[in-house]
């Protein structure tokens, strides 16, 4: 895929594998960094942003203010009680005073200032947890399903997701030199990117790992999704997915989201050199040209899956087997009480849009602070945006149980389904990219969506509404059965018909709907839903089944302008 390459490729190149003039701006009496400082900051999962909320204000006084995102890179979403304290403690000290869990089970800080960047990056990695590849054109945060279960599978899986991340770091002496020593290294020929090059990757990479009986990871949302396949607690293989990704551009049909196909079955100790080989035809082969069209899944269109196989065999060295037959049968959120094995307990806590804070409504971040700092339990953050405690005895439950409730915590039974399985963006005001409200307008959405379900009896459906503040889909809008995904400053699009278990895309159903429409457009068909719908029929296959000019009809008295398929 030729073209002349973006802007961003050239500030890769010269960046000095990742080192800009990050530490000579660090010393400077100035709240940001530069243009170029800012692409490669984010490879050290750092986001400079803006407060767009302050933004107009401080227009008309001629100035800007500048906030930071930091991302810490958890694979498999698995910390210990002591890493999970430190993020807590950064919190309030360098950044906002809330901790947000991502999709991808890393852990964000939000509003840090420059100057709390070095002390707080330190920290984190004393607590042995890295934000270098959470952001960035190289592999992101590698995902498992995270709940702990009885005879050890998934803690495989975990060290799978370990080993596919540490081998996937890079390796350029920059971020130590930055953050950790304090000292530059003038030369840069000491360091050698084996895998990635100077020019590392031409967009974000993304790799997860799933179960059949659990797809929590959303495994064919990412570029690489390795299927397990295990008999009893015997992890056997691989079903290797490939070309998945959720953003895509509005007005640009070159753009669009896809789920990932199966390429092959690949027993667990060969994985390692097909997911490189994968990766390594993206690097060298992915558009550097057009950031929009330079994610793995346009490459395997462009190209076919028979070409792409054979060079994943050539450069994995292997023939490849067929993919075996692996059905989704299931999504869990892991909420509430299981057991774990060995006497031992996790209790899975729902977290609103992943956002951790004290700030209204239940004191959720120092009901898990006084948790976790009192019975040291270890802790998965989940793809669902939740948090599971694991390893609790059985006699510490009724300990756990009151510090939630004395918090105001509500238990999972406490919350609608529709709650429950509700996940946002976090949009404005922190994203540069964000067109519209998502993450703090999700609460008020979901309210007057279960007001709606409850006064026609589906109170108790799981229906999944995921919602984006721009096309980007960072919280996975177009695999969702409900995707509310923001189109103009104060407009949404909505997507409908997709599976609850991740295994089909939606489609567009209606166009620039404002954010008090959304619900009444939805309206009758979940009145059409609920009388019309066939024995254990989901409201996405409902939706499906029917199709969106269906749909559009049922919708009688709410008329749509400008919809498109
Ligand atoms: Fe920002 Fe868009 Fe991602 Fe939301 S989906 S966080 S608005 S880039």
């Amino acid at each position: 895929m030729g073209g002349e390459k973006s802007k961003v490729e050239t500030i890769k190149e010269q960046s000095g594998f990742l080192r800009g003039t990050i530490r000579e701006t660090l010393g400077q009496d100035t709240d940001h960094f530069s243009n170029e400082d800012y692409q490669v900051l984010k490879f050290h999962g750092i986001y400079q942003q803006n407060d767009r909320d302050l933004k107009r204000q401080l227009k008309r006084q001629k100035e800007k203010r500048y906030i930071f995102m930091i991302r810490s890179k958890v694979p498999a979403g698995r910390l210990t009680a002591e890493q999970y304290l430190v993020h807590d403690w950064l919190a309030d000290r360098y950044a906002n005073g809330t901790l947000r869990i991502t999709t991808r089970q890393d852990f964000q800080l939000h509003g840090v200032l420059k100057s709390g960047l070095e002390p707080t990056l330190r920290a984190i990695n004393r607590a042995l947890v890295t934000t270098l590849g959470a952001c960035g054109d190289l592999e992101r945060n590698v995902v498992s399903c995270p709940a702990p279960a009885p005879g050890g599978l998934r803690d495989e899986l975990a060290r799978h997701a370990r080993r596919i991340s540490d081998h996937l770091l890079p390796r350029t002496r920059a971020y130590h030199e930055i953050w950790l020593d304090g000292e530059k290294v003038h030369t840069t020929q000491q360091d050698i990117e084996p895998l990635y090059g100077p020019g590392y990757m031409p967009r974000k990479f993304k790799t997860g790992i799933g179960l059949p009986g659990d797809n929590c990871v959303d495994i064919f949302t990412h570029d690489i999704g390795l299927l397990a396949f295990a008999e009893g607690n015997r992890l056997h293989g691989f079903n290797v997915l490939a070309g998945g990704g959720m953003g895509m551009t509005h007005g640009k049909e070159e753009t669009y989201p896809r789920l990932a196909s199966p390429l092959a079955f690949v027993p667990a100790g060969e994985i390692l050199p097909v997911v490189e080989a994968i990766l390594t035809i993206q690097r060298d082969h992915g558009n550097r040209a057009d950031r929009k069209t330079a994610r793995l899944k346009y490459l395997l269109d462009a190209w076919g899956f028979p070409r792409f196989r054979e060079e994943v065999e050539r450069r994995a060295g292997r023939k490849l087997a067929a993919p075996l037959a692996l059905p989704i049968q299931d999504v869990h959120d892991h909420l509430g009480w299981s057991e774990e094995g060995g006497g031992r307990w996790y209790v899975g806590t729902p977290v609103e849009n992943g956002r951790i804070k004290d700030e209204s409504g239940p004191r959720l971040k120092g009901a898990l602070r006084e948790v976790i700092g009192r019975y040291r339990p270890s802790v998965r953050l989940t793809p669902l945006q939740s948090i599971l405690l694991c390893g609790i005895g059985e006699g510490d439950r009724a300990g756990v149980e009151a510090i939630l409730r004395d918090h105001g915590v509500p238990s999972p039974g406490e919350i609608s389904p529709a709650r429950r399985w509700a996940m946002a963006c976090p949009a404005l005001p922190t994203c540069g990219l964000a067109l519209t409200e998502a993450e703090r307008v999700m609460p008020d959405l979901v309210k007057r969506l279960e007001d709606e379900l409850h006064s026609i009896g589906l109170g108790n459906e799981r229906i999944v509404v995921h919602m984006t503040g721009c096309p980007n889909g960072c919280a996975r809008p177009y695999s969702s059965e409900v995707g509310v995904v923001g189109r103009t400053a104060d407009t949404y699009n909505i997507y409908l018909g997709g599976g609850f278990e991740g295994t089909r895309l939606n489609h567009l159903y209606a166009e620039k709907v404002a954010l008090d429409e959304i619900v009444p457009a939805l309206s009758p068909l979940l009145a059409g839903y609920a009388t019309n719908r066939r024995p254990g029929e989901r409201f996405g296959d409902f939706c499906h089944r029917l199709g969106m000019e269906n749909l559009r009809r049922m919708s009688g008295a709410y008329r749509m302008t400008g919809v498109g398929c």
